[in-house]
């Protein structure tokens, strides 16, 4: 039992793990808006889209 799950690269296309649909990370994602990005892609496509909600 090890929880050590990570040097693993598993292609899983479970329900309920949301990835970032830019980078695929699963760390902060945003799903705010409609949006299921991680947090430093929202704020790069944030600025694109016209979001001026971190300035
Ligand atoms: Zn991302």
């Amino acid at each position: 039992m090890s929880k050590k799950e990570r040097g693993k690269k598993r292609k899983k296309m479970g329900k309920g793990s949301r990835s970032c649909i830019r980078c695929g990370t699963h760390r902060g994602i945003i799903r705010s808006y409609g949006l299921y990005m991680c947090r430093r892609c929202f704020r790069e496509t944030a600025e694109k889209i016209g979001f001026k909600k971190y300035s």
